[in-house]
């Protein structure tokens, strides 16, 4: 039971502080802080819970997150905002001396990388605090990273090959938006792939890879090779896996645009000088833009895509290796979860739902004491079990299926 303190107001945010709420048994107090008062203001309203705290914080600034850590005194910070904000955030919670958990790994703002170094080499200072720090709390990573402990846990005596298949088979009716954060997602999806196979990582070109994988209740659907941060952890995690590679569907609308973005220029993360017009019509200014941080601000936003998204998320393990009989067998355990069902419960899409529901169970599993060990974690390091049972309480249930065919 304890206090959490929640950064950011997004779509993820958003439905993790839905889901807070309605946890009030294991969470005594809550309070929502971000760049922007207004947008927590705003969740708060939306839930109906006028005794949430909210407050306005620049999470770049450790100074300032230190100081409404001492004025709130969370138990747990879920940072929800960027992965830019990672270690700020973590040298905050170490600072003050509180726990930590979000949904996605450090990436530096000047360069489309991310690896879990950077937050790794935080291990013996929490660990050294007494405090935890969870890392990749999402869906993917997250669930899935779950998912394969519990398959490691009942299932198999050895994993061998992992395969993380994620499908958005949803239709948000719009030309172009991407699902959550798109400076974020444009990053991500136009990085060279790579994946882990006999002891070393091989790298291909950005979507290279791809072929028609069957989702449950969607059929199929052309799922592209990425780099994904959850298999750089689960196969140190689970040393037996020989290949582990991650595979995301696209539509070809999604990838024609992609494409203009990159080949027009707009998908840069690099500085650009531009002579902007003076509002008042008096000349010009020059200013400096990042490419990509226009575009977000010109695109839909993620948070606005719910009300007439239709159809439904599918995300999963595809698993083959030594069952504990000594036999070879295969194993595919997957949520599939509907962007209205999100929408009416917590007024956001499928996507947010997807990361923000886990986010609350991750912290729910930290307030009673079954994931609280010092150190810096990722989540196949802890129990799965009683996670996997919230998930069938809090709205992503999910199923199993063994020896199928996994086309892969
Ligand atoms: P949004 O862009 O919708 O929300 C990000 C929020 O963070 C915004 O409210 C923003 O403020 C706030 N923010 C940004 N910078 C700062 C700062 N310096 N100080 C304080 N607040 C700040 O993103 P999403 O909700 O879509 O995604 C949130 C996180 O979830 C991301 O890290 C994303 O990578 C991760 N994610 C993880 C997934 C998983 O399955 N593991 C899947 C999807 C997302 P403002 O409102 O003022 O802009």
């Amino acid at each position: 039971m304890g206090k959490v303190l929640i950064i950011g107001a997004g779509g993820v945010a958003t439905v993790a502080a839905h889901k807070v709420a309605q946890n009030s048994d294991v969470f005594t107090e809550i309070m929502i802080a971000s760049r922007t008062k207004s947008k927590c203001d705003a969740i708060v309203k939306a839930i109906g819970r006028p005794d949430i705290r909210t407050a306005k914080v620049d999470a770049d600034n450790v100074a300032e997150l230190v100081a409404l850590f001492r004025d709130f005194r969370p138990d747990l910070v879920m940072n929800l905002a960027l992965p830019y904000q990672d270690l700020t955030i973590m040298d905050a919670c170490l600072e003050y001396g509180c726990s930590y958990l979000d949904t996605a790994n450090y990436e530096p703002k000047d360069e489309a990388h991310f690896e879990y170094s950077w937050q790794w080499a935080y291990r013996e200072r929490f660990e050294k605090a007494g405090l935890t720090a969870i890392l990749g709390c999402g869906f993917d990573p997250g669930v899935t990273s779950i998912f394969t402990a519990y398959a490691a846990k009942h299932h198999f005596r050895e994993i061998q090959y992992l395969d993380i298949v994620d499908c958005n088979a949803g239709d948000h009716h719009k030309a172009f938006a991407t699902n959550f954060n798109p400076e974020i997602n444009i990053r991500e999806i136009t990085q060279k792939g790579l994946y882990w196979e006999d002891g070393k990582w091989v790298e291909t070109a950005p979507l290279e890879i791809h072929k028609d994988l069957t989702y449950p209740n969607i059929g199929p659907r052309d799922s592209y090779l990425l780099h994904h941060e959850e298999i750089e952890s689960l196969v140190l995690n689970y040393p037996t896996i020989r290949r582990a590679r991650f595979w995301m569907t696209f539509g070809q609308q999604y990838l024609k645009h992609l494409e203009v973005i990159q080949n027009i220029g707009m998908s840069r993360i690099d500085e650009i000088e531009y002579d902007a017009p003076l509002a008042d019509g008096t000349g010009t200014a020059r200013v400096k833009i990042v490419p990509l941080q226009f575009l977000k601000a010109v695109l839909p936003n993620p948070q606005d895509l719910g009300e007439n998204y239709t159809g439904e998320t599918s995300i999963g393990c595809r698993i083959r290796g030594i069952g504990q009989d000594g036999q070879e067998h295969t194993y595919y355990i997957y949520n599939n979860c509907s962007h209205r069902a999100a929408y009416e419960e917590t007024g956001m899409q499928g996507v947010s739902y997807t990361t923000g529901v886990p986010a609350c169970i991750g912290a729910r599993m930290f307030m009673l004491g079954l994931w609280n060990k010092p150190g810096v974690h990722n989540v196949e390091e802890f129990d799965p079990d009683p996670f996997m049972a919230e998930l069938n309480k809090q709205g992503l249930p999910w199923h199993e299926l063994h020896d199928v065919d996994l086309e892969l």
